[in-house]
């Protein structure tokens, strides 16, 4: 592989895993954000139902106590009937019942009227009942939260009521929304900086203090209790959804893995379908080439023929000499030889190739050499031949017919290549230069470590048939040059470098193709002063 595929192959690499990264991090991001939402709204609807049931609890208090305030003692004065009615009540008191059938009352208490409180809870009591003449409700007193407890006292006339209120016993666990025990959810009530721990939840911020806190806190819905109802809820990394990430992740992998296999696979057919292109122009060509062998080789008896006719009739012109039949024969014999030569000249005109200058394009040799060396990537790879691309800076387009370049450099690194084939893997290096040369041209240097051209095959090489290697039709570079010469380009063996023996190894072959018109190609050199 070359370089500067490794590079462009590392770069598609690079951008792929990339553009998979990105994938996998939102599509992991929306899971994420999906799991927190939904825990935010089990959360929320919890904690709502949980304010709702406590409320629901709590304003039984209230009932209680005012069911408690029309059960009154008669008041001093009454009439003896009134007096009597309410005696009968006090008999049915429903005061020691209350406990048994309320379990969250502890006790109940009575001020009689002109009474006082029990003495050691008097001073609070009296405070609260005070209180609750104000405000018309009952008021709490002597608070004890973390306990759990706490007196609800209501002013009432001729008596008033205390209950002692135990918030254990008003936990609706039936109905409540969670798991008590293993809820991450906590729950307390909270007033005046101390609290009653309804569920004790997770509190711990977990690993490394990362994680999200969700919060809720509204005063019970019972005037005469002002507890604030506080719920907490801390998501842990543990509690993301891992699982699915993961998934997410492996498939979204599994999705570019077999996208990155379809790609590849399309790069291959693509560059079997060319190598097929190249080769059925290249039969072609050689078709050509074949022919235009043949007529070659046609031609030279045919000049010979008719050199000898011509000898014969000067010969025949001597003494004695039968003037008219030998005249007349061998006017036939250079007519017909004259005429096999028209037929063979007819027949190389035929096949002649078109004038390719008139279909030559700008183009840049660069990427054209690039993409002959992708088509022959697995060949050279194959062959563990390393190719070393140099491209002179500022390089300007040539004018060359496109196909027919590319066959031209196909050839010279297939030759490279068969060459290399003789030497051991670790000295096949393949050294393709661009270069300007003197402004107006453009030059490929094609240079391999082989064994090289031995001296006297070198003025043969771009002979029609002239071969070295076994199955070889020796058309190939016959080939490159008439092509290279119909684009108005020029292809040649360089002269063997001299000095020594590792410096002259290989052969180094160099096309030199003409700048498209209006581009210069890399600044000439300034000329010395
Ligand atoms: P073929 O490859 O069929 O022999 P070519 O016209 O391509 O025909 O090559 C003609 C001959 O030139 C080859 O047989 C080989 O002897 C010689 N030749 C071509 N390229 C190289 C090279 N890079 N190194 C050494 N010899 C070469």
């Amino acid at each position: 592989m070359t370089r500067a595929w490794r590079r462009r192959f590392a770069r598609v690499h690079f951008t792929g895993l990339l553009l998979w990264a990105v994938v996998a991090c939102a599509g992991a991001g929306w899971l994420v954000h999906a799991r927190l939402q939904q825990l935010r709204e089990a959360f929320e609807t919890d904690a709502r139902i949980v304010h709702r049931l406590l409320s629901q609890r709590v304003v039984q208090h209230d009932a209680v106590m005012a069911t408690l305030a029309l059960l009154q003692p008669p008041e001093p004065g009454a009439t003896p009937d009134a007096a009597r009615a309410t005696e009968e009540a006090t008999a049915a008191s429903p005061l020691p019942r209350l406990p048994s059938v309320y379990p969250q009352i502890l006790s109940v208490l009575q001020r009689p009227a002109g009474g006082a409180w029990p003495t050691a809870l008097q001073p609070a009591l009296a405070a609260a009942e005070a209180a609750s003449r104000q405000s018309g409700h009952a008021e709490m007193a002597l608070p004890d939260l973390p306990a759990g407890r706490y007196h609800l006292v209501l002013a009432s006339t001729p008596a008033s009521y205390a209950l002692q209120i135990d918030l254990r016993m008003t936990i609706p666990r039936d109905e409540w929304p969670m798991a008590m025990d293993s809820s991450p959810v906590r729950v307390t009530l909270a007033q005046g900086g101390t609290a009653f721990v309804v569920q004790p939840g997770r509190t711990e911020p977990g690993r490394w203090g990362l994680g999200w806190s969700y919060g809720f806190h509204k005063l019970l819905a019972a005037p005469s209790q002002p507890l604030d109802v506080v719920a907490q809820r801390h998501v842990g990394l543990r509690e993301l959804p891992w699982l699915g990430m993961l998934g997410w992740c492996v498939l979204t992998a599994a999705l570019w893995a077999a996208g990155r296999a379809l790609w590849r696979q399309r790069i291959a057919r693509q560059r079997a379908e060319e190598l097929l292109r190249l080769g059925q122009v290249a039969r072609l060509n050689t078709l050509g080439e074949l022919a235009a062998g043949m007529a070659h080789e046609l031609n030279q008896p045919l000049t010979a023929l008719l050199s000898s006719t011509q000898a014969a009739q000067r010969l025949l012109a001597d003494d004695p000499p039968d003037l008219e039949t030998a005249q007349t024969a061998m006017a036939r014999a250079v007519e017909q030889a004259r005429r096999a030569s028209t037929v063979v000249g007819r027949l190389r005109r035929l096949v002649e190739r078109p004038d390719l200058s008139a279909q030559a394009q700008p183009l840049h040799l660069a990427t054209a050499l690039q993409d002959v060396l992708h088509l022959l990537e697995p060949e050279l790879a194959q062959r563990a031949i390393a190719a070393e691309v140099t491209v002179a800076p500022d390089l300007a387009p040539v004018l060359a017919e496109p196909v027919a370049l590319q066959q031209i450099i196909h050839n010279l690194l297939m030759n490279a290549m068969q060459a290399m084939e003789q030497v051991p893997p670790a000295e096949r290096r393949l050294t393709l230069r661009l270069s300007a040369r003197d402004g107006t041209r453009i030059a490929l240097s094609v240079r391999d470590h082989g064994p090289g051209v031995p001296p006297e095959a070198r003025e043969h090489l771009f002979e029609p048939f002239f071969t070295t290697r076994s199955g070889g039709l020796g058309l190939g570079l016959t080939l490159c040059e008439s092509l290279a010469q119909a684009m108005g380009a020029s292809l040649e063996l360089a002269p063997a470098a001299p000095g020594n023996a590792a410096a002259q190894r290989g052969a180094e072959f160099v096309l030199v193709l003409p700048a498209a018109p209006g581009t210069p190609a890399a600044a000439p050199p300034s000329p010395q002063p």
